[in-house]
């Protein structure tokens, strides 16, 4: 019997790579597919060597073609930082769109079922408060963060038609934030922005007045999450992330505890339809999957720094964001 053959794409990123590495260590053959445009190709060095990976330089918004079977696609293609809509807001449009349809008819073609990524974005400033997978959202289309929500709400349409119309088996996740060694240190995200200032010896940049909040799942729980909602049956969304809430200005008091810096913290403006809070109910994944985050704030944050602590000095220093 071969190997089960599994597409991901995105594999260059940060989640890509993570779930990558994951599938790799199932048994899976894995069939890494990336345009490059936001993912690094050191994120998976490490695979290239290997004969259960292959890669695929393609972006998925075009004719996505692998020969040979494929048991199972996840679809984690897309920009995913506020920074990177403003800067790249079509491809960010194209690749939740064409390029979700692309994949769901490649996934009809291959027999395989396909779970997609989407995100409690589509659940926008949200007036319900923890966010459940029953409430719609209040999102603002033509606003900047509009081009990545609107795409992700319209990639879990199509996805869902073409799991009535076609029976195809489909999978939904909604991922609320993630971090973890190989996130982009220049993404603009807040993690990688408080690190990274930290260690250049920079003051630490506050949107707003810090009061809003998010809750910040570490890579390793995400991924358990995904695999196991693949595994399941259940084709409706289901919200992964960590529940435990802060705030921006608490979250900020943590780095500053955890990499002893000296630097003071700053205030920027709010960027423009910024959530003013965000947490995960995860009912439904306790519930469906048996899942629960294992890793708390001070472990998992203490993994990311000392992946950023690694970095070289030209890479700590590339703060200049890659569309500039
Ligand atoms: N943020 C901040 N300083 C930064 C980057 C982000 O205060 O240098 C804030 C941002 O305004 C938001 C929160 O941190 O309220 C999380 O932002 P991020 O871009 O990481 O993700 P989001 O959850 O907004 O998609």
């Amino acid at each position: 019997m071969p190997n089960k053959r599994i597409l991901i794409t995105g594999a260059a990123g940060f989640l890509g790579s993570h779930l990558s590495d994951r599938f790799i260590n199932e048994g899976y053959d894995v069939v890494g597919m990336d345009n490059l445009i936001t993912g690094d190709m050191k994120n998976i060095e490490h695979l290239m060597k290997l004969k259960e990976f292959e890669f695929y330089n393609h972006d998925v918004s075009k004719y996505v073609h692998v020969s040979g079977h494929i048991d199972y696609i996840l679809h984690f293609a897309s920009p995913a930082s506020p920074i990177d809509y403003l800067k790249i807001p079509i491809q960010t449009l194209k690749v939740g769109s064409l390029g979700t349809h692309n994949l769901l008819g490649f996934a009809m073609e291959k027999k395989a079922r396909i779970l997609v990524a989407s995100t409690s974005e589509v659940y926008g400033d949200p007036a319900i408060h923890p966010q459940n997978e029953d409430y719609w959202g209040n999102v603002n289309p033509v606003g900047p963060r509009g081009v990545y929500d609107e795409a992700k709400r319209f990639q879990e349409a199509i996805t869902m038609a073409y799991h009535t119309y076609h029976g195809l088996e489909t999978r939904i996740v909604r991922i609320f934030n993630t971090y973890g060694p190989r996130m982009r240190l220049n993404d603009g995200r807040v993690l990688p922005a408080f690190i990274g200032q930290a260690l250049r010896g920079e003051d630490l940049t506050i949107f707003g007045d810090g009061s809003q909040t998010r809750s910040f799942c570490f890579q390793s729980d995400l991924i358990e999450g995904i695999y196991r909602l693949l595994m399941s049956d259940y084709p409706y969304p289901v919200n992964i992330g960590n529940p435990s809430e802060i705030t921006i200005n608490q979250f900020a008091e943590e780095i500053i505890k955890l990499t002893g810096t000296s630097q003071k913290l700053i205030h920027k403006p709010l960027p423009q339809d910024d959530p003013k809070q965000r947490k995960p109910d995860i009912t439904r994944a306790k519930e469906i999957l048996g899942w629960e985050p294992k890793v708390d704030r001070a472990e998992g944050l203490k993994i990311t720094y000392d992946y950023f602590k690694g970095l070289s000095p030209e890479e700590l220093n590339k703060t200049a964001h890659r569309f500039d």
